[in-house]
C-alpha cells in the first residue's frame, strides 16, 4: 500500500526591499505579530502566522508587501 503525504496549503507574505520604507505600519497593522523589525529592516519573519486578512497589502504606503497561497502536495 502507498502512503502519500498531505496536501497543505500555506500562506506567504513577502516585503520587496527596493519598495519597503521602513514605515513599520504593517508591524502595527498586523494583528498576528508577522513583521518584525530587525537590523534596521522590517521583514515577515512569522509569515507562517498570517491570518489572509489583508490588511497589509491593503495599507502598506509604498505597496512593497505581497502576499500568496503555497501548495505543498
Ligand atoms: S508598511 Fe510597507 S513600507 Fe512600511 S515597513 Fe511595512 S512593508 Fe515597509
Ligand atoms: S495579511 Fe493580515 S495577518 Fe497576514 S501579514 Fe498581512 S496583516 Fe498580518
Amino acid at each position: 500500500m502507498e502512503i502519500s503525504l498531505p496536501t497543505t496549503v500555506q500562506f506567504e507574505v513577502y516585503i520587496d526591499p527596493d519598495r519597503c520604507g521602513n514605515s513599520c505600519v504593517c508591524i502595527d497593522l498586523c494583528s498576528m505579530g508577522v513583521f518584525e523589525k530587525k537590523d534596521g529592516s522590517v521583514y515577515p519573519w512569522n509569515s507562517h502566522l498570517c491570518c489572509s486578512c489583508f490588511k497589509c497589502n491593503e495599507f502598506c504606503p509604498h505597496h512593497a508587501i505581497s502576499t500568496r497561497w503555497i501548495l505543498r502536495a
